[in-house]
């Protein structure tokens, strides 16, 4: 059965939205949203993963980590000044870029697979924009009340009572967004030493600007936009039905349950008591008995309020759940042929079977979450802790000396990523007769230029290398620069390029 058969199925006639009209207006005034609070136990998954994801974003950039004398020693941060990514024990140099695209990668397959699997998990427990709404959400409530109480705060502003409430509020939301700008800039700049500097105004301008520009954000998006950043601006709900099939675990309402709804009393009429209880706590406003919604970030609250009212009613709880579509198909069916009441809940729960988390595409979310971890994690045990560059000078091509000899000259950049300052023989691979001279940098007993590297930095010398007068060489030769170990007498690290002189 398709994914959309499925879900045009579930819908009750009665709850459909009308179609849209050719003549229906582009642009709709947003309807101010005012969730009401919920327990139960989505509720305090969410609040757990908010506390997880909120005190690791404060507190990691405070995280020590030793890596010796001249070396920051904060756990996380990307240094701008040394264009160096630090995180504990790993260093990523601007060459090894490519290590965050394939972290990047890794995390995309990542949010594919927990799709495909759990349907908008992400969007519901873990994004940043639902945390901190969450969060500006239950401070609203702390200071202005539930759902009524908001909304009858609105009735009447600019009240004595409606100015302090909501001064109050936007007063803690900005503190909050403020943290947020202030760690975010902590991830860039060494904490401890940066925060006093920050608050005497010594921080560099951009230091503020990105703390602005953080603060101001959060307070929009959380504090204002909200569930509209998730309807409007957030591409995530178009694209994410490709990962969704039958079997993904989705935000469900059980209509073949709960339809016809109606009175707790009344006759023929299925569990849903219509009380809206699912609606209110809603953060993005929906109904989800009208079915699967873009809107819908699948936070699982609804889940929570009609588990409460079905507990009250003495009912059996999962009127909205956690399903896959297959089984809401199969329930529906099998429950079909019954009268509203205990007989016809039975019969379609009866029908469900597990849900089916080894499935193809999980197979293939697997593999190349695989395959790009075996990449990443070769690609780091075989990194080199030494580079060397050579670019040869272009301008001029050669030089003609005096006495008849032709001269190239090359810049040689080595990057030492140990954390020990090292020393290196170097030797020149190529036509026999052509020598080779390294500007101020000392020679060893066979007379090789010795290159001595920093701890953790970058060295450049500039080498000049000659064919005496009389040397018949091609218009260009190649050549190899070898670094030598002088202790061992072993090549650790050579590179290419070529000499090049006028037409023979
Ligand atoms: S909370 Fe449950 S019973 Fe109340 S309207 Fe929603 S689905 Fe129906
Ligand atoms: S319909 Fe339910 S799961 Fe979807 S956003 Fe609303 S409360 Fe969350």
């Amino acid at each position: 059965m398709s994914k959309v058969e499925t879900t045009e199925r579930l819908k009750p006639p009665a709850a459909s939205p009308p179609a849209a009209s050719p003549a229906a207006p582009l642009y709709a005034n947003r309807t101010k949203v005012y969730p009401r609070q919920v327990s139960g136990p989505v509720r305090r998954a969410k609040w757990a993963v908010l506390i997880l994801c909120l005190g690791l974003y404060y507190t990691v950039p405070l995280i020590r980590w030793d890596r010796g004398p001249n070396l920051p020693d904060q756990a996380v941060l990307v240094d701008m000044t040394s264009a160096r990514l630090f995180f504990f024990w790993i260093e990523i140099w601007p060459q090894e870029v490519y290590y965050l695209t394939g972290l990047l990668v890794l995390a995309a397959i990542g949010l594919f697979a927990a799709t495909s699997l759990f349907g908008r998990v992400w969007c519901g427990f873990a994004c940043p924009q639902t945390v901190w709404t969450d969060l500006f959400m239950w401070v609203e409530r702390r200071i202005q009340g539930d759902r009524n109480a908001r909304m009858r705060l609105d009735q009447h502003p600019w009240t004595r009572e409606w100015l302090v409430k909501k001064a109050a509020t936007h007063a803690a939301w900005l503190g909050i967004a403020m943290a947020t700008g202030g760690a975010w800039i902590m991830y860039f700049n060494d904490a401890l030493e940066m925060t006093p500097r920050f608050f005497t105004g010594g921080a560099s301008p951009e230091v503020y600007f990105f703390f602005w520009m953080f603060t101001a954000t959060t307070y929009l998006l959380a504090g204002w936009a909200r569930e509209q950043v998730c309807t409007y601006m957030c591409p995530w709900p178009r694209f994410q039905a490709a990962m969704l099939d039958e079997n993904s675990l989705v935000v469900t309402y059980r209509g073949w349950r709960g339809e016809p709804r109606g009175k707790a009393k009344a006759d023929g009429v299925g569990d849903c008591v219509d009380c809206r209880a699912c609606v209110n706590v809603c953060p993005t406003g929906i109904d989800i008995r009208d079915g699967q919604q873009l809107e819908c970030i699948g936070c699982g609250l609804c889940i929570d309020a009609c588990d409460d009212v079905m507990g009250r009613l003495g009912r059996e709880r999962g009127l909205i759940a956690f399903e896959t579509l297959a089984n809401l198909a199969r329930s529906e069916a099998a429950a079909k042929p019954l009268r509203p009441g205990p007989g016809r809940h039975a019969c379609g729960m009866a029908a469900r079977t597990p849900p089916r988390f080894l499935r193809p595409r999980t197979f293939v979310y697997a593999g190349v979450l695989g395959a790009v971890v075996a990449v990443m994690l070769g690609a780091w045990l075989l990194r080199d802790t030494l580079d060397l560059a050579v670019i040869r000078e272009r301008a001029p091509l050669y030089v003609r000396l005096s006495d008849g000899a032709v001269r190239n000259a090359y810049a040689l950049k080595l990057v030492n990523k140990t954390h020990e300052a090292e020393r290196f023989a170097l030797v020149l691979d190529g036509p026999r007769g052509l020598a080779l001279l390294v500007q101020d940098a000392a020679t060893d007993a066979e007379g090789r230029p010795l290159l001595a590297t920093r701890p953790d930095g970058i060295t450049q010398w500039r080498a000049l290398v000659t064919a005496p007068a009389g040397l018949r060489l091609a218009e260009s030769s190649p050549v190899t620069f070898r670094l030598v170990d002088p202790r061992t007498g072993r090549a650790v690290e050579s590179t290419a390029s070529v000499f090049l002189g006028p037409k023979p």
